[in-house]
């Protein structure tokens, strides 16, 4: 009971306040490499990557998108990347903790 009050205020401050400010964090399509094969739409656990039918490109919703990373590991185009997931920052990030 608490948790879902809890859930449905914070909920409720978004809906007051008019805007939502997201995470940085989510995963892009590059429409010059995507294939259009779809595999992405359904791999991904939110609903957040959607299909166009005109241009033949997925794209992905970034108020939807959670940064999970599966559709990343998921495309065969290599089309798909993680906004401040990369190597070089993931490695950055391990050197941050370990020094
Ligand atoms: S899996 Fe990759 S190539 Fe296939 S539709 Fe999604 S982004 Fe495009
Ligand atoms: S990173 Fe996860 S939540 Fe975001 S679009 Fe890809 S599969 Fe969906």
């Amino acid at each position: 009971m608490a948790q879902g009050g809890a859930a449905a205020a914070l909920a409720m401050s978004l809906i007051v306040r008019g805007e939502v400010e997201m995470d940085g964090a989510c995963a892009v399509i590059d429409d010059k490499l995507c294939s259009g094969c779809k595999m992405c739409n359904d791999l991904c656990p939110y609903s957040a990557i959607s299909f166009d039918d005109t241009l033949k490109v997925s794209s992905v919703n970034a108020a939807l998108c959670k940064a999970c990373g599966t559709c990343v590991a998921g495309c065969p185009s290599g089309a798909i990347r993680a906004l401040h997931f990369s190597d070089e920052q993931v490695y950055a990030r391990i050197e941050g903790i370990l020094v």
